[in-house]
C-alpha cells in the first residue's frame, strides 16, 4: 500500500510520482507483505502492478476505507501481463462509468474520464445555493409566479397593505430561504423580494434601496473572502432578477426603464410578462415586440443567452432560439390545482375555460423554469461571479488604491509642511531662500 499525502494527489487519484512499479519491482523498506484488495474490501495476495493507492490519515472525503481503496484503484497498462482498464475493476461510478462499454473492455485507459464524476459527486454532497430576486409593482402575481415555479408556499405570512397603507410605504426588501430536494440533490433557494417597489404615487428613485441591497451582498462577500477565514463563506450574491412587466400598459413604463437601467450593470435582468391569460394571442406577440424594441432602444441590457458553440448540435441551437425569441417570458402563475377532462393540474378557471400554467400553448412558464432551473441556472452564477461581481471587486479595488495614494500624499505634504516650519526665523541668506522655495514647490505639487 502506497499513501497519498498530497491533498491534491488525491484530487486526481495519484501522480507521476505514484506510478506503478515494473513487476518484480519492490519497494525498498518495505517491510510489510504485500495485499491487493477486491473490490468489496476483501484482501488477496498482491498482484504486481496493480498497485492501491489510498491517503493516509487526515478527512476522508471519499467514504470508508475500504471503499476509499477499491474507488483509488489503478491499473497500470506498462507492467501487467494482461493490461487492466479501469472498467475492468468494479466501478464505483456504475452506469454513469465512462469505460462501461463492450468496446471498451480490451482498451488500456489510465482513468481520467472520470474527473467529471468525481466534480459531479463532490457538487451534489455540497448541494446547491441560488438566489432570486423578484421585482414589479404589486399585485402583477411575483409571489403567486414564485410558488408555482417550486411548487411551493413561500409567502404564507405575508401582510396585505391596503391602499392607504401602499401610499406612504417604502421600498423594503425581504428574504425566504427554503431548502428543496429532488433526486438526492439539494438546492438552497433564496427568493428576495421587493415590496413596495412601484407603488407610490411618486416612483422616481424607487430603484435605489434594490441597488444597495446587491450592493450589499456584494460588499459583504468581498469582505469575507478577503478575511482571513474564507472557509464557509455565505454567498448571497444576487444570482438573477425576475423584473414583472404589467401586461395592462403599452410597453415599458417610464419607471421599468429606471429600474432595469440602475440595475442591469449588477445583475441578471430576466424581463417577464406578467398575467398572460389577460392577453389574447394577438396582443401578446404585438406586446412582446415592442417590449423587445424599447429594450434596445433604451440600451438596457438584459441577461444574454450564452452564444452557442459550432460544434452544437440543431435541436440546441433551435431550443436557445426559441428562449431568446420567447422574451419577455409571458407567465401564468396559480395557486390552485383545478380538475378538467379528468386531469389535475395548476390553473386558473375562467367560466370561458382553463389556462393551464404548464402548457407552453397557454404560456411561456414551462420554458422560463426550464431556463432558470433546468439550463441556465448556472450560467447566471457564472456571470454574476465573472462578469457582476467582478466589475464591483474592480471597482473597490481601484477606490481603495486611489484612497491610499490620496492618503499618502497628505501625509507626505504635512511633514514637509513641518520640516519648513522648524526653519528658524532669522534673516536669510540667498541659499536658505532657495532651499525653502524648493520646499513651497514641493509642498505645491503635492497638493
Ligand atoms: P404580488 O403582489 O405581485 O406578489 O401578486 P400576487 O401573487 O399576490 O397576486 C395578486 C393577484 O393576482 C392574486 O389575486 C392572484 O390570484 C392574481 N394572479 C396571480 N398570477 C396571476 C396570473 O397569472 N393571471 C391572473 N389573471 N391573475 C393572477
Amino acid at each position: 500500500l502506497l499513501a497519498i499525502e498530497d491533498p491534491v494527489d488525491v484530487e486526481l487519484g495519484y501522480t507521476m510520482r505514484d506510478l506503478p512499479p515494473r513487476a518484480g519491482h519492490t519497494f525498498p523498506g518495505r517491510e510489510t507483505p504485500l495485499i491487493d484488495r477486491e473490490p468489496d474490501g476483501s484482501a488477496r495476495p498482491h498482484t504486481p502492478g496493480t498497485p492501491t493507492f489510498m491517503r493516509a490519515g487526515g478527512r476522508n472525503l471519499l467514504g470508508s476505507e475500504p471503499e476509499l481503496l477499491r474507488r483509488c484503484q489503478l491499473s497500470s497498462t506498462s507492467s501487467l501481463e494482461s493490461p487492466l482498464s479501469p472498467s475492468q475493476s468494479k466501478s464505483p461510478w456504475s452506469r454513469f462509468d465512462p469505460y462501461d462499454s463492450i468496446e471498451d473492455q480490451d482498451k488500456e485507459y489510465v482513468g481520467f474520464a472520470t474527473l467529471p464524476n468525481q466534480v459531479h459527486r463532490k457538487s451534489v454532497k455540497k448541494g446547491f445555493a441560488f438566489t432570486l430576486m423578484v421585482a414589479g409593482e404589486s399585485g402583477l402575481g411575483k409571489s403567486t409566479l414564485i410558488n408555482s415555479l417550486f411548487l411551493t408556499d413561500l409567502y404564507k405570512d405575508r401582510k396585505m397593505l391596503n391602499a392607504e397603507e401602499r401610499i406612504t410605504q417604502t421600498v423594503e426588501m425581504t428574504k425566504h430561504t427554503i431548502g428543496i430536494e429532488e433526486k438526492g440533490v439539494k438546492l438552497k433557494l433564496t427568493i428576495v423580494d421587493t415590496p413596495g417597489f412601484g407603488d407610490a404615487v411618486n416612483n422616481t428613485e424607487s430603484w435605489r434601496s434594490v441597488v444597495d441591497y446587491i450592493d450589499q451582498q456584494f460588499e459583504q462577500y468581498f469582505r469575507d473572502e478577503s478575511g482571513l477565514n474564507r472557509k464557509n463563506i455565505q454567498d448571497n450574491r444576487v444570482h438573477c432578477c425576475l423584473y414583472f412587466i404589467s401586461p395592462y400598459g403599452h410597453g415599458l413604463r417610464p419607471v421599468d426603464v429606471e429600474f432595469m437601467k440602475a440595475l442591469h450593470e449588477k445583475v441578471n435582468i430576466v424581463p417577464v410578462l406578467a398575467k398572460a391569460d389577460c392577453l389574447t394571442p394577438r396582443e401578446l406577440t404585438r406586446k412582446k415586440i415592442k417590449i423587445r424594441e424599447e429594450i434596445e432602444t433604451f440600451g438596457i441590457k438584459i441577461y444574454q443567452f450564452p452564444e452557442c458553440d459550432s460544434d452544437e448540435d440543431e435541436e440546441f441551437r433551435l431550443q436557445e432560439q426559441e428562449l431568446k425569441d420567447s422574451i419577455p417570458f409571458a407567465v401564468v402563475g396559480s395557486n390552485i390545482l383545478v380538475e378538467s377532462k379528468g386531469r389535475r393540474f395548476r390553473g386558473r378557471m375562467y367560466p370561458w375555460g382553463v389556462v393551464e400554467v404548464e402548457n407552453p400553448a397557454h404560456s411561456d412558464f414551462l420554458k422560463l423554469r426550464n431556463m432558470l432551473v433546468r439550463t441556465h441556472m448556472q450560467d447566471l452564477k457564472d456571470v454574476t461571479r465573472e462578469t457582476h461581481y467582478e466589475n464591483y471587486r474592480a471597482q473597490c479595488i481601484q477606490d481603495m488604491t486611489r484612497m491610499v495614494v490620496r492618503e499618502r500624499k497628505r501625509s507626505l505634504c504635512s511633514q514637509l509642511r513641518e520640516s519648513t516650519s522648524d526653519l528658524p526665523l532669522v534673516p536669510v541668506d540667498s541659499e536658505t531662500e532657495r532651499l525653502i522655495w524648493e520646499k513651497d514647490e514641493e509642498v505645491r505639487k503635492y497638493n
